[in-house]
């Protein structure tokens, strides 16, 4: 993937914007994006009168940046992009930035009270972190680690269609670890329960983060080790083989599903040709 965020250097601190200091500005999980590229400035005409709380992400070209919610107004200038399209369907996007941006907000506003005691926590003055005076907890931004499994059958692979989403590709099983799992004990979990399936031979491709709220997707590639199909409906509505020249709608790769399905026609074309 092109890393289209050279310019982005991740930061920290308790510092507040002042006008000119670049800003991400969401509205629920919209991004509203100027004309010109994905950032506003502090105290710009796209803001009005409005200065709401905003956090520090880091720099962008070595300029101050934050990010805030500002309601969407409908003002000119600016368009509602869902944080979805931005991710999958714009190359140009910043990704990393999006995605941390997003999931840092929405932990920075949901983590405003101590889920042990209820007192009002205040900003951490070391790390990122919110704190608890009176617990002396600190509650860091939640990250939920997820699997994402292509399984691969000599020269076929393995592609399903959610029953939960109406869109029309293919993609891949996924599901969350679970507490005390490691992740090859996910995959043969998450396997096992949507498809009946068992896997063998798991190997780690590459990981991506997915902040619909906060997962981290760790991909890998797994081996058909024996089992007949048999889908958790409520999971999957359908399943099947496919070859690599052949198959159905898949997600574009953008997505490390999509990567992941690349991988496995690479590996597939790769033991062909060494045969
Ligand atoms: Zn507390």
């Amino acid at each position: 993937m092109v890393n289209n965020c050279a310019q982005w250097v991740p930061g920290w601190s308790d510092d507040k914007p002042v006008a000119g200091d670049l800003l991400l500005a969401f509205s629920g999980s919209n991004i509203l994006k100027p004309g010109d590229g994905w950032l506003l400035r502090w105290g710009g005409p796209e803001m009005g009168d409005s200065r709401p709380e905003a956090l520090a992400l880091g720099t962008w070209n070595n300029q101050k940046l934050f990010v805030t919610t500002l309601p969407d107004t409908g003002l000119p200038g600016l368009q509602p992009v869902t944080l979805r399209d931005a991710l999958i369907l714009s190359p140009e996007a910043p990704v990393d930035l999006l995605s941390t941006g997003f999931q840092v907000w929405q932990w920075w506003q949901d983590h405003r009270y101590c889920g042990r005691c209820g007192e009002r926590t205040q900003p951490h003055p070391r790390e990122r972190a919110r704190w608890c005076d009176r617990c002396h907890i600190p509650w860091y931004p939640r990250i939920a680690p997820c699997v994402i499994v292509v399984i691969r059958r000599d020269d076929r692979f393995l592609l399903a269609r959610s029953s939960r989403v109406t869109r029309n590709f293919y993609s891949l099983i996924a599901g969350f670890v679970e507490p005390g799992e490691n992740l090859e004990q996910a995959v043969v979990r998450e396997v096992k329960e949507e498809t009946g399936l068992d896997v063998n031979n798991i190997r780690y491709q590459s990981s991506q983060p997915w902040p619909f709220p906060h997962q981290l997707m760790v991909g890998f590639i797994a081996d058909y080790r024996g089992g007949e199909l048999c889908l958790q409906e409520d999971e999957l509505a359908d399943a099947g083989w496919f070859c690599a020249d052949k198959h159905p709608p898949i997600p574009p790769e953008t997505t490390i599903a999509g990567r992941l399905i690349s991988a496995v026609k690479d590996e597939i074309a790769s033991d062909r040709s060494d045969c």
